[in-house]
């Protein structure tokens, strides 16, 4: 793309409808893109609001702009709900105060009823500007410089009720909001053996429910679209009984905001509330999450992916012409992607309409089929009706190995209470291949992995240790005296290299003929079959929020940064982490560091910082060069520097591996694993023995037989060879480097 595209054009941005968070790293976005494309850049304040009061509402908007913004809530732009702007003559003055500013692009950053008014007032636009040319509030010159108003939307919802992509800005971090205060509650409630009944946002949309039932250990979920069959509240209590006598010290019921019965009737919190404390004569109280729900700092996942979606549209409506329609950008099957805008918006108002028709499974086809296989998946894992597990059940074996990853525990309880109601006996592997071939092996019960959801850590135990050829007869035997008929393998790069080692040695002891699964889970994401892995996003998360620390500390001085994250030779927590915590520059393995390029960084660095810059980040990985090391590269960043700034290095170290699971990395953990254990059950029926490695790639779950996975891997180095993310760089470059 020429670095030309935007040279005599002006964009405007605005953000509208509900607040987001995430809403911020995209306005960031879109400005720099465009000032780096050479475009000008107006921020209108208030959504379309400012468009139709122009003056301070429309302002030119610079590089330093947008500086500050990325870790914060909200939209510094401002958002309304412009009632003005639904009418024609609201939308007239808007276009004429749009041309009399030169601006004929724009950025929306809204929800299906913002982006559907951009829709129509592109539409518009030719037969306003007649309108307004005929009023004499425009000339004929004016309206002929400007035949088209062209647009580009971008979805802010935190509900992820837009039909047509997998998720909204600022869904991912209301989720944390969500599934944070379930950690809280949980606590507190076990502590009491209490219930809680928390009810979430979403009008229409169960999203948010669902997976916080699910990323939260929750005992019952009520959504809009799935209402549940008469007599649920027995159902209910009968659930949360089981679960009590099964182990649980507490319930927790999540209901939606939008929540009815088959009849159409609302269910409300406070009536779930009785139902339990009349019923099961529980101490039972009542959290609304409200607008906690849409505050805080954006989750590192809304602010790389909303940089992205930023960039992206700053691109299209750049190099949009007259006839471009002007698309939706979503994001979809991990990547940014086209949106059918109309078509979408048609979708997501049909759900609520097919749920008042009573055609409840429509409106979870239009959710599409993850969020069904979740739902099945939270019902298998809530219920313990299915505790019991009967004769003639297959035995899996469950074996963590590699490093540890955040999200470990809860693929191992999921493994557990999935494995059990399907019929299966789970058995739990201490200390990985060491610890199956000294036999550490025991039957876990359902209520043995209780809590696990949100621990870090992984309960089991790992070790990195690759069994050795004189220990293959010991496993070979532990398998044989513990009747293991199938291996789930959690873990890294040694997790899956171990779980190679027994296939390929299948002739040689028998025994290994048996199905092994391995599931992803690293936080270095480096592992083959799998775009992600489990633990990158909690990994990510620790991350940025110590740029953000890092950033506040330094906030009184001139200071440079570098900092080290982990990663081994996959360069994915230095770049995305470099992404979303808003980095000058990223070092990573892949690309090499050489003196020429450091040359150029260092003169770039002292030039900003002589025209007033006060902070920059370099995110190194910690194996991006040999000699290049942290030290090596703060020291030349001192000693270039003189007196401009002071630098500091921060090696993030083990923090990384640390803490509790995020969401995403929970939901993952629990999709890859039921996946897994899908495919144990073909191969168990089947009488075969095929092992397979699973994982996400464009966001859908998949499976790769095992004799493929060595080819995938740049073994050296211990990576994939394709690694998607690579193309991000040129956004951190695109909204990191001020055009000179
Ligand atoms: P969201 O964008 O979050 O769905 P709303 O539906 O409230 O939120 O829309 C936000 C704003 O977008 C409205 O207040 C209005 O200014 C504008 N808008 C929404 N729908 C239309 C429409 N059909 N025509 C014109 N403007 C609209």
């Amino acid at each position: 793309m020429p670095q030309t595209i935007g040279t005599g054009k002006k964009i405007g941005i605005l953000t509208s409808g509900g607040d987001a968070q995430g809403m911020n790293a995209a306005v960031r976005a879109v400005v720099r893109t465009a000032l780096s494309l050479g475009a000008d850049v107006y921020a209108i304040y208030e959504g379309y609001q400012g468009m139709i009061d122009g003056g301070r509402g429309i302002r030119r908007f610079g590089w330093d702009d947008v500086g500050a913004i990325l870790h914060q809530g909200g939209t510094v732009i401002g958002t309304f709900r412009s009632a003005e702007f639904r009418e024609r003559d609201g939308r007239r003055k808007a276009a004429r105060n749009l041309v009399e500013a030169g601006i004929d692009r724009l950025v929306v950053i809204g929800g299906d009823g913002s982006l559907s008014g951009l829709n129509a007032f592109r539409g518009e636009w030719p037969e306003l500007l007649t309108e307004l040319v005929a009023d004499r509030r425009l000339t004929q010159e004016q309206a002929d410089a400007h035949p088209a108003l062209m647009i580009a939307g971008l979805v802010g919802s935190i509900d992820n009720d837009l039909v047509g992509t997998d998720m909204t800005i600022g869904a991912d971090s209301a989720l944390h909001r969500i599934v944070d205060a379930i950690d809280a509650l949980a606590s507190t409630a076990a502590s009491h053996q209490r219930s809680f009944v928390v009810e979430v946002m979403g009008r229409h949309c169960g999203y948010l429910a669902l997976m916080a039932a699910v990323a939260g250990g929750c005992d019952y979920v009520l959504i809009p679209e799935n209402p549940p069959a008469p007599g649920w509240e027995d159902k209910m209590c009968v659930e949360l009984q089981r679960g009590r006598k099964a182990g649980r010290r507490d319930s927790i019921v999540l209901v939606a905001e939008g929540a009815t019965d088959r009849a159409g009737n609302p269910i409300t919190a406070d009536q779930v509330k009785r139902i339990i404390e009349e019923r099961l004569k529980e101490d039972t109280r009542v959290t609304i999450l409200g607008h906690v729900q849409r505050g805080g700092s954006p989750s590192a996942f809304d602010r790389w992916c909303s940089t992205w979606l930023g960039y992206q549209a700053a691109h299209e409506v750049l190099s949009a012409s007259a006839d471009t329609e002007g698309p939706v950008l979503g994001f979809r099957g991990n990547r940014v992607a086209p949106v059918p805008l109309m078509e979408a918006v048609r979708q997501t108002r049909q759900v609520p309409e097919l749920i008042a028709a009573g055609d409840f499974e429509g409106a979870m086809a239009l959710r599409g089929r993850s969020f069904a296989a979740m739902q099945r998946i939270f019902a298998e894992l809530a219920e313990p009706s299915r505790v019991e597990v009967g004769s003639g059940a297959k035995r899996i074996g469950i074996v963590h190995a590699g490093g540890l990853a955040p999200g470990m525990n809860t693929a191992a309880r999921a493994a557990v209470r999935l494995g059990i109601s399907r019929g299966h006996t789970m058995l739990g592997i201490r200390n990985g291949f060491v610890g199956l071939r000294d036999g550490q092996i025991e039957e876990m019960t359902w209520s043995d992995v209780e809590g696990w959801t949100a621990n870090g850590g992984a309960e089991l135990g790992l070790r990195r240790t690759i069994p050795s050829v004189e220990h293959l007869y010991s496993i070979s035997r532990q398998l044989e005296v513990h009747n293991v008929d199938a291996l789930l393998v959690i873990g890294g790069w040694n997790a899956y290299q171990s779980a190679h080692l027994l296939y390929t040695e299948r002739e040689r002891y028998p025994k290994f003929r048996l199905p092994m699964i391995c599931i992803p889970a690293s936080i270095d994401n480096n592992l083959p079959g799998s775009e992600l892995a489990i633990g990158a996003d909690t990994a990510l998360n620790v991350i940025v929020e110590a740029v953000d620390r890092i950033k506040l500390s330094a906030s009184a001085t001139k200071r440079s940064y570098v900092i080290e994250t982990m990663g081994r030779y996959c360069g994915y927590l230095a770049l995305m982490g470099g992404l979303a915590g808003g980095a000058e520059r990223v070092y990573l393995h892949e690309t090499g560091i050489t003196l020429e390029q450091l040359g150029t960084d260092v003169a770039w660095l002292r030039d900003s910082f002589t025209k007033g810059r006060r902070f920059y980040l370099a995110m190194r990985n910690e194996n991006a060069s040999v000699g290049y090391t942290t030290d090596v590269i703060s020291r030349i960043l001192e000693e270039e520097g003189g007196s401009l700034y002071d630098v500091r290095t921060a090696v993030l170290g083990h923090l990384q591996q640390g803490g509790s699971p995020t969401p995403f990395d929970r939901l993952l953990a629990t999709r890859l694993v039921s996946r897994g254990l899908d495919l144990i059950s073909a191969e168990l029926t089947g009488g075969t023995a095929e092992s397979y490695y699973v994982g996400l790639v464009e966001s859908k779950v998949s499976a790769s037989p095992m004799s493929q996975m060595l080819t995938e891997m740049d073994r050296e180095f211990r990576r994939p060879k394709n690694q998607w993310w690579m193309e991000l760089r040129e956004v951190v470059s695109a909204v990191s480097d001020a055009p000179r």
